[in-house]
């Protein structure tokens, strides 16, 4: 495999340069491959790639491609064309042949000869994503899927047998796995239906019941995740207001400024697909009359939305995360933070939920030259900041 790829994460300025854009599993998987007997892929499907080198390894192969991440998209774009693969980029930037990229709700192409999954943080989008497989494989579809061997656990290789049949894994090299996967005609002839998205009810602000829908990869998909519930008791929302939902996971928050405003106009931002499709789904069942108010924008923090040139929002609430894909940092902080920022009018405000040991104050007083504290308990707190 004399090849040699240029490889970045999107978006290449804000990103650390210890940080590499492929793995060893993604190198043990291209391996495994050449030296296979056939090493052809044929019709193939490539999951999970985090920032598409293997859609660019793999590009003259015609694969298709599935992620549930914006910034995976954008990366494997970016990729494709450092790669000299601009030709297959559309007018509207997303990826034609000869990599047809698509997010993890859509249907995958009928009988793939190869598949290969690189496994993702949360097992209920593998156990998706292997539900979607069962529909679409036959007995003969090749399934190769990688990762670090230390995530390579009992459970995932459960979930293999449950939805494929029988499992095998490969000896670890540098710290990776492979995991082979036969398919079992009677298992692909009864297919399973999927649990996801899952349903569970919380209670607003202002006491009123909503049901909140889950696909598979979304942040705190089994229950509301502590600081967004000490979030939900400290919202101020009214009508006129223009709000920003950031990191919006279900659209938790977002459903709570429309309970207590049901005629604000809410932007939902999220770079997972399924955290959209979620909070486009619950506030279709929560709030129908609210949906022609509400936008749901796919973006790395609030770079579509300052894109655009848009910086009349009056509030933006944020719950942040601390990771993207398996790298712990706190740059999306400070990119969210900073954005907010941009996306706010003069007097508007930057609300943000934290766990008090991440110290959010610090930033937000850098970045916007004050900050108040506006709740807190034990291990939260909430805080406030005004654009001046
Ligand atoms: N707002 C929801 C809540 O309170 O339950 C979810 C909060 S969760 C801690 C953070 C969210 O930020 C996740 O849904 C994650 O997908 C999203 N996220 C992570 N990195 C992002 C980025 N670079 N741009 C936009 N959203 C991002």
């Amino acid at each position: 495999r004399d090849r040699t790829l240029k490889l970045i994460r999107h978006p290449a300025k804000h990103q650390h340069v210890s940080l590499q854009a492929w793995d060893s599993a993604d190198e043990l998987i291209i391996d495994h491959i050449a030296e296979s007997q056939s090493s052809s892929l044929g019709k193939c499907i490539i999951f999970n790639d985090d920032f598409g080198a293997l859609g660019c390894w793999y590009a003259d192969h015609a694969p298709h491609w599935v992620s549930d991440s914006w910034i995976s998209h954008r990366s494997l774009e970016d990729n494709l064309v450092v790669n000299g693969f601009e030709e297959s980029l559309t007018a509207e930037g997303l990826v034609s042949a000869p990599v047809t990229a698509t997010d993890c709700l859509a249907a995958l192409p009928d009988k793939p000869d190869t598949v290969v999954l690189k496994i993702p943080r949360a097992l209920a989008l593998l156990e998706h994503q292997l539900i979607m497989l069962q529909q679409v494989i036959t007995p003969d579809t090749r399934i190769i899927a990688g990762a670090k061997a230390k995530t390579i656990t009992k459970n995932v290789l459960e979930l293999f047998e449950r939805y494929i049949g029988e499992t095998k894994t490969s000896l670890a090299k540098k710290k990776s796995r492979l995991i082979f996967s036969t398919p079992d005609a009677a298992k692909l002839d009864a297919p399973a239906t999927s649990p996801y998205p899952t349903r569970w009810s919380v209670r607003t602000q202002n006491g009123l019941n909503v049901s909140v829908a889950n696909h598979a990869n979304v942040f705190s998909r089994q229950s509301l995740d502590i600081g967004a519930r000490f979030m939900l008791e400290h919202m101020n929302v009214t009508n006129n207001e223009r709000v920003i939902d950031l990191g919006c996971g279900n659209g938790v928050l977002g459903l709570n400024a429309l309970s207590l405003a049901p005629e604000a106009r809410i932007t939902f931002v999220d770079e997972s697909f399924m955290a959209l499709a979620s909070a486009k789904l619950n506030v279709q069942e929560n709030f129908p009359d609210a949906l022609e108010r509400c936008e749901f924008v796919p973006s790395n923090c609030l770079d579509a939305i300052r894109q655009r040139g848009d910086g009349g929002y009056s509030k933006v609430f944020c719950n942040p995360p601390f990771h993207q894909q398996n790298a712990i940092t706190d740059h999306i902080a400070w990119q969210m933070f900073t954005d907010a920022k941009d996306c706010l009018a003069r007097g508007g405000h930057l609300v943000v939920v934290g766990n008090r040991h991440l110290d959010y104050h610090i930033k937000l007083k850098r970045i916007f030259g004050g900050v108040s504290q506006l709740a807190s308990h034990q291990k939260f707190v909430i805080l406030n900041s005004a654009k001046r």
